[in-house]
């Protein structure tokens, strides 16, 4: 064996998947009863049939990701995109709403404006955006 991985999370398989495609015999151990790590969903112990995500359960980037571009998980994997992505409970008031939609999302946000011009130029220029977040220069 060449290299032992310790974790099965997104980043332990992707140093796995990237050391196997380098030719490397790879395994990966991993404490869990399943693979994924805070990636992973799980049944839920309380609620019989029903399986929810244990941890990260959205992932805007995944698509855009280097890594994940260069492993084809386009092509791979089909990700379910809800209409909400997610939800903020606020005491006394309504949830805030992440909505698939930008606009839709700030159009229901208190200081509305606020929201647009703060996160509206990262949503024009998405492709920059996401170079810069993901990239390594
Ligand atoms: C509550 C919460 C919500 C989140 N929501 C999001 C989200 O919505 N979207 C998003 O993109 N990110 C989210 N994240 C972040 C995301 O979960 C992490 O960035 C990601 O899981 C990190 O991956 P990783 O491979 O580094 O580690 P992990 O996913 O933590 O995986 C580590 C793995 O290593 C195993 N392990 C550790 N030590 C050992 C050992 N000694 N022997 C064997 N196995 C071992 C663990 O069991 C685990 O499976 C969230 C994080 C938290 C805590």
């Amino acid at each position: 064996m060449d290299v032992t991985v310790v974790g099965s999370g997104p980043n332990g398989l992707a140093a796995a998947v990237t050391c196997a495609r380098a030719g490397l015999s790879v395994r990966v151990i991993e404490a869990q009863p399943t693979p994924g790590g805070g990636a992973r969903s799980a049944p839920d112990p309380e609620y019989p049939g029903v399986i929810h995500d244990v941890c990260s359960a959205v992932h805007p980037l995944a698509y855009a990701s280097p890594f994940f571009r260069a492993f084809g998980l386009a092509d791979r994997v089909t990700l379910n995109v809800p209409e909400i992505s997610y939800a903020n409970p606020l005491p006394g008031r309504p949830a805030a709403l992440a909505y698939h939609d930008f606009e839709r999302t700030c159009a229901e946000l208190t200081d509305e404006a606020s929201w647009r011009w703060l996160l509206g130029p990262m949503v024009q220029r998405s492709d920059a955006a996401t170079a810069f977040v993901l990239g390594d220069k």
